[in-house]
């Protein structure tokens, strides 16, 4: 086993740094050191060594009485002799170079030790790791000594109240310290169990354990032990059941009268011994863990020291302590997942060029006044930012959230048009093939305002009038036959299409584009960073503009999506209702099916999103063709009924569709493809089936389908057996329209990463951060951006371990070290 020089060191050094005040470790020096001794004596093999170590005292030293001169040069004491030691045994290994052949003599052994094993060494350099053990450990992720020392419990018991046994109180979580009278083998309820009597000086209480035999013969008459768990009321009298034990004896303790961690298991891992690992392990190792955070940062933020944060998250002095590790351990993986996100912008911003359009371009005008309606300030907001940014050579790279029809679709048509007067070609890619079926069918009606349509194929439409040559647009979707879906590829290829509109077909294989100058995202949520840098490479560095419907509180999209910039449509084009919202009883179902009914027989027209079915598109299609089928034989035999599904083909969906916006069919009975972006500004009704299988935002979604037009519109859900969380989320949407609140409660409700899938969307794993916790948010995106300022590229000496820090979680951000 290592003599494990390294922590002592690096204490006393941050000890000297701090200027002596003892608060280089939690809970003091002195009680670091009397841990820290029993384990360091063991390898020393020097005789003379030995001696100085011994009068240094440090397994009773008295570091907290000293005064502060005192401090000093008992800090210095110690820090010459560990140089000495280390001196030493450096010499040794000179002296007798370790042979390559197996079996060492132990005093190389010894050499080999001083030089502190790596925390990146697999676990079995622990002291009591097996193999078998290892293997268990592997199976929570757990590889190398790192991982365990980042294996943190999911929470604790808090054990930390000592009661007297005549002070206990039924229910609660308490811990006593007592004599064991007597501890025998008995039967309960068939069961072999043990059951003690133990007491201290204000009384007796009676202990079971179920199921533990064996304990019994562990526990002789006077055995002091610390007891911790929950008393209940048997007969009339206290009894601890199945508590936690542990020996009172001078060591630390671990499993009970404390705040005691809760580790995930694993088949044939059990807690206690978890528990007695990790204790070793974070007194052994935790010193070792370089704190990859520049000091000042550190101060500014009032942040813990790492070694001491992971002590702390595992074994916590207090309920303080532990929130204080928390914090410094949330800020670490959001302050590196910041600094990843602003050099992945930085990068793609500097490597490439881009492609600077020009504005200066009638067609813009011209295309804002052929429209309907006038934009909304927002969206002329909107619409200036990207134009900015279409004019300067770096690649605009910007988000555009905007909620469901605030009409984000015209001002990415409208910048389309720009690269189009620029003589590039556009991509615009939407999430399903009916969206980019739609999205060609409304920039094509908008084109053709402002100009006129010209020529026709399929899946191709061109439009003169708008700049000296015709504008041509075509749709690209897997359910176009293969030769003229080689066709329009081959018109991508050599630049006779200009604006170019499909799914992910868009950027797999086999499209090239001759000059792409503008990529369009629509409903980001579906699309991951893979899929963005894909997109970018397909053309020359082109613009991207990603707009999504999901409103994501500012702080968090900043935070995963820090690498684009923001741009919001925060207002509604000027008419639109507030959508009325009513969660209904399963009773009230028919009541929903007649008001539908006489909205139909108004002219009006409805959705009936069918119920959510986690297994396959397949399975999810034969639902809703067995609703389909039921409601227009037995509910709605009068009225005419529409099916989409995600298994029918384009040319069907295409059908339906269009039948449905001609008003020719009544109701659409949908899956959940509806969800996103689909315009009918006639339908009134959204009848939800298992609303409470839905996430606030999918909801919000469905909702914004309809109140689109003039007319007051409706949206029901109906939920058969909501769960308390679902219910709160129910309520939650028939309070709330606007789009923002809902995501912050959406936030609030749902954990962290589920909210938004952060391995999903191919960033780094956040474990201890909560994306709720907006301050932390702050703190470190503006600290990353202080230090981005300072060296962005971590060139300085003190970056040097944060560097290398961020090469280790997240490679791909950048080039680090
Ligand atoms: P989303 O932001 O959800 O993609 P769309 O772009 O589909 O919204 O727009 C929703 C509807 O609102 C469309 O029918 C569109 O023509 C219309 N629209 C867009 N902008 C305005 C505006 N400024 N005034 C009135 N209607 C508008
Ligand atoms: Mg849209």
């Amino acid at each position: 086993m290592a003599i494990n020089i390294e922590p002592l060191r690096k204490i006393l050094e941050l000890e000297y740094k701090k200027g002596y005040v003892d608060s280089a470790v939690i809970g003091g020096l002195d009680r670091f050191l009397h841990n820290w001794a029993g384990q360091a004596i063991e390898p020393i093999s020097n005789h003379q060594l030995l001696d100085r170590f011994d009068q240094l005292h440090l397994a009773n030293s008295n570091y907290a009485s000293l005064t502060k001169q005192q401090r000093k040069d008992w800090v210095k004491s110690v820090l010459d002799f560990l140089a000495e030691a280390e001196h030493r045994e450096a010499e040794r290994g000179k002296a007798k170079p370790t042979p390559v052949t197996s079996r060492q003599p132990s005093r190389i052994r010894t050499q080999t030790a001083v030089v502190s094993q790596s925390i990146d060494s697999p676990i079995t350099v622990i002291r009591g790791i097996s193999s078998s053990l290892a293997t268990k450990l592997n199976k929570l992720g757990v590889k190398t000594v790192r991982d365990l020392l980042y294996f943190f419990p999911h929470r604790h018991l808090d054990y930390s109240q000592r009661k007297f046994i005549s002070q206990l109180i039924e229910g609660e979580e308490q811990t006593i310290i007592a004599n064991v009278w007597q501890a025998q083998e008995i039967r309960l309820g068939g069961r072999r169990s043990t059951e003690a009597v133990v007491g201290d000086e204000t009384g007796n209480v009676r202990v079971v354990w179920f199921n533990n035999p064996y304990l019994a013969k562990k526990l002789p008459t006077n055995t002091r032990l610390v007891l911790s768990g929950r008393v209940s009321l048997f007969n009339g009298r206290h009894v601890f059941e199945s508590p936690e034990w542990e020996l009172a004896e001078d060591k630390e303790l671990i499993h009970t009268g404390r705040l005691v961690p809760l580790y995930s298991l694993t088949q044939g891992l059990r807690s206690r011994q978890l528990r007695k690992l990790m204790k070793g392990v974070v007194d052994q190792w935790a010193w070792q863990v370089e704190d990859f955070l520049p000091s000042e940062l550190k101060e500014r933020c009032n942040l813990l020291e790492l070694p001491q944060a992971i002590s702390q998250a595992h074994y916590p002095d207090d309920e303080i302590a532990m929130d204080k590790a928390r914090v410094r351990l949330a800020f670490d993986e959001l302050f590196l997942l910041q600094v990843g996100v602003l050099s992945k912008k930085r990068d793609w911003q500097e490597s490439q060029p881009g492609s600077p359009f020009s504005a200066k371009t009638p067609v813009l005008d011209s295309f804002l006044k052929s429209l309907p309606f006038t934009l909304t300030t927002a969206q002329h907001g909107v619409l200036k930012e990207i134009l900015a940014d279409l004019q300067k050579p770096q690649p605009m790279s910007r988000l555009l959230q905007g909620e469901v029809g605030s009409g984000k679709t015209v001002v990415a048509t409208a910048a389309l048009l720009m690269a189009a007067a620029n003589g590039y070609q556009g991509a615009f890619m939407a999430p399903t093939e009916i969206l980019a079926e739609q999205h060609f069918t409304n920039i094509g009606e908008l084109l053709s305002r402002a100009g006129h349509q010209e020529e026709s194929e399929s899946y191709l439409s061109s439009y003169s009038g708008l700049l000296p040559q015709p504008v041509t647009v075509a749709l690209l979707i897997g359910d176009i036959n293969q030769a003229r879906k080689q066709e329009l590829q081959q018109r991508i290829q050599d630049g006779s299409i200009d604006i170019a509109i499909g799914t992910h077909a868009l950027i797999q294989k086999g499209v090239e584009f001759h000059q792409l100058g503008l990529a369009v995202v629509d409903e980001q949520h579906r699309f991951g960073v893979a899929q963005r840098s894909a997109l970018r490479q397909k053309g020359f560095s082109p613009h991207v503009l990603v707009m999504t419907a999901t409103p994501i509180p500012r702080t968090l999209a900043l935070t995963l999506y820090g690498d684009l910039d923001l741009s919001v449509i925060d207002q509604l084009p000027p008419g639109r209702q507030v959508v009325k919202t009513k969660w209904l009883q399963p009773g009230q179902r028919d009541s929903a099916y007649s008001f539908l009914r006489r909205q139909v027989a108004n002219s009006r027209q409805a959705f009936i999103i069918c119920p959510l079915i986690e297994e396959s598109e397949a399975i999810q299609a034969k639902a809703a063709i067995v609703e389909y089928k039921r409601l227009s034989e037995e509910v709605f035999p009068e009225l005419k009924l529409g099916l989409l599904h995600g298994r029918m083909s384009a040319a069907e969906k295409d059908e339906v569709m269009r039948r449905f916006r001609s008003g020719e069919l009544g109701i659409l009975v949908s899956t959940p493809v509806v969800e996103v972006g689909i315009d009918v500004p006639n339908a009134t009704v959204m009848l939800i089936e298992s609303a409470d299988r839905f996430g606030l935002s999918q909801l919000h979604q469905f909702r914004g389908r309809v109140g689109r037009g003039q007319e007051q519109s409706y949206c029901m859900l109906l939920a058969q057996n909501p769960s308390i969380v679902a219910k709160g989320r129910l309520d939650l949407i028939e309070k709330i329209q606007d789009g923002f609140a809902l995501a912050e409660e959406d936030l609030k409700l749902r954990g962290p990463g589920e909210f938004f899938g952060t391995r999903q969307s191919g960033l780094p794993d956040l474990r201890m951060a909560k994306l709720s916790d907006v301050a932390l948010l702050e703190l470190a995106r503006s600290e990353a951006i202080r230090l981005f300022e300072k060296d962005s590229t971590l060139e300085k000496s003190e970056h040097s371990l944060l560097a290398k820090e961020l090469a280790r979680v997240w490679p791909e951000a950048g080039e680090w070290s």
